[in-house]
């Protein structure tokens, strides 16, 4: 037996079962390192890209599942070292002091974060430790889906046949049964060292809704399987979680977005709540569909990985020449919730406040940005990174340039939202828009989506102002519309 220790470098991974890197290390008979280092505010080195840093609310979630982590592994007989500072110089310095000859991890696939562990097995090579990589994140390795010429993808449903045709998903992997940490380790810092809770306690909200934690995402997993996987297929364009029966879709974004839960896991226990219930027709169609969800967050990876610049440009060149509007009160009022449009500004607060919002929102709010506003999609995709727990480098790029109409498979841009019948379509009842415009929660439903056409009697009876307790809109519907099409038009005639 190997007397070095191994390190295990925990990333995008925060759990312990199906963590290839984990079982592989601890199965070694080795003792082992278990790592996390955070590089907040630290320069790169020798021209190593540094992963882009995480937003605010996704740093909350951070500190919360480091704490959950430390307790699983402490569960096992380990527990979490916390470095800070530049991954490659606290990797040499762990491995000067513990002789540890092998580094573990589970592969990343943000454009810095692979760049950088390309260069860091190099470097690492050279003073004969070795990087082992896996894959924890995803169920398919997005080069391992081609195209009949051997390209990437750049549309989903062949993409997601050619996925599925790549044969059965691994089984998820046990947690290792005990694990046997090194002494020689240092003794790490406290995890307050790392400054991930806000100085200023905004995070309220959020801490209501969400326990970060692999515990938290097999409750949440179970839960969604045992209430509304017949129901997904039908009912999850529906925002109101506070109907009976609670959340509708799995609410896992975060969960996934840290790797506290894998895809894999997820993947076996849905085929298996099909086989064990027998799901038939459209109850097993619908466990199909949310499966097909998980489709679109593997699609969302192999774009990143294939396309690279995806978070920073336009998938489609043609859009380079748009005239995207400077215009820093529309975006600072679709922010903060105050377009005037209800459906719009509901989600922008249950974003704000709870640090999530519904796929159907995430819709509507990101093209009345992109297309009612015309403003770029970039400052959408920072303000969702900063605010939403679940931000994530692939899906959250990938999902602003398909709604925006430049990215992959993409929804035309001609293709505009109205966001008054988005509203009575998906929030018929409004619930949704009571619960987080509560200035509008006694207007009728008849007015609740479009409260500018409510008679001055019932604005008067239900207590609203339009421009003092709510606004007026910020941009009239059809001028909107018509400009943004002109806008495309005159694109579409130029290039
Ligand atoms: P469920 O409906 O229960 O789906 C299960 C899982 O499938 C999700 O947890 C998620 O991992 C995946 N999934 C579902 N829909 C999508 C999708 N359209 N694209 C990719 N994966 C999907 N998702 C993120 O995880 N992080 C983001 O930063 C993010 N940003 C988005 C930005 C915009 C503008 C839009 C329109 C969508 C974005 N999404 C993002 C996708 C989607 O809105 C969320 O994944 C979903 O709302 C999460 O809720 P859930 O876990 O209840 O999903």
């Amino acid at each position: 037996m190997n007397d070095r220790p191994s390190v295990v470098w925990f990333r995008q991974d925060l759990r312990i079962t199906d963590n290839p890197a984990l079982r592989r290390a601890a199965s070694s008979g080795r003792l082992l390192i278990c790592v996390y280092i955070h590089e907040d505010d630290d320069p790169a080195v020798e021209g190593m890209p540094s992963p882009r840093k995480p937003g605010a609310a996704a740093r909350w979630w951070l500190h919360h599942a480091l704490a959950a982590l430390d307790r699983d592994l402490r569960a096992i007989g380990g527990h979490l070292l916390r470095l800070k500072g530049p991954a490659a110089l606290e990797l040499d310095r762990l491995i000067d002091r513990t002789g540890a000859d092998r580094v573990l991890v589970n592969r990343v696939y943000d454009p810095e974060g692979a760049t950088r562990d390309r260069m860091l097995t190099e470097r690492l090579a050279a003073r004969g430790v070795r990087l082992l990589s896996h894959n924890a994140l995803l169920l398919h390795e997005p080069w391992t889906v081609r195209t009949r010429t051997g390209g990437p993808y750049q549309v989903f449903t062949p993409f997601w046949r050619a996925a599925r045709a790549l044969g059965e998903v691994p089984a998820p992997l046990p947690a290792p049964a005990q694990i046997d940490m090194a002494d020689t380790a240092p003794a790490g810092l406290p995890l307050a060292a790392f400054g991930l809770t806000p100085a200023i306690d905004w995070a309220g909200g959020i801490a209501r809704d969400w326990t970060p934690g692999s515990a938290d995402a097999r409750r949440r997993l179970g839960d969604f399987l045992d209430l509304h996987l017949p129901d997904y297929k039908s009912d999850r364009g529906r925002p109101d979680r506070d109907h009976p029966g609670a959340d509708i879709t799995s609410r896992l974004s975060p969960h996934l977005r840290f790797g506290e839960i894998g895809p894999r896991t997820i993947w076996h226990a849905v085929h298996h709540r099909i086989e064990a219930e027998g799901l038939t027709g459209p109850a097993r169609a619908s466990a199909q569909g949310f499966l097909t969800e998980l489709g679109w967050r593997e699609f969302s990876y192999h774009l990143l990985h294939h396309f690279p610049h995806l978070p920073t440009r336009n998938l489609k060149h043609q859009f380079d020449a748009f005239p995207w509007r400077d215009d820093p009160a529309g975006l600072a009022a679709w922010q903060r919730g105050l377009t005037g449009y209800p459906i719009v500004d509901a989600g922008m607060r249950q974003l704000w406040q709870t640090g999530w919002m519904h796929n159907r929102v995430r819709m509507v709010t990101a093209s009345f940005l992109v297309k009612h506003l015309m403003i770029y999609w970039g400052a959408g995709e920072a303000w969702f990174w900063d605010t939403l727990v679940d931000a994530d480098p692939a899906s959250n790029t990938a999902s602003w340039q398909w709604v925006t109409g430049t990215g992959a498979d993409a929804a035309p841009y001609f293709r505009i939202f109205n966001p008054v019948l988005q509203g009575e379509r998906f929030d018929a009842d409004g619930r949704y828009v009571r619960r987080f415009v509560p200035e509008l929660a006694r207007l009728p439903d008849r007015f609740l989506h479009k409260p500018w056409a409510a008679p001055a009697s019932v604005l008067t009876a239900a207590g609203v102002t339009l421009g003092t307790t709510y606004p007026h809109p910020i941009v009239d519907h059809a001028h909107a519309r018509d400009r943004a099409l002109a806008a495309f038009a005159g694109l579409r005639a130029t290039t």
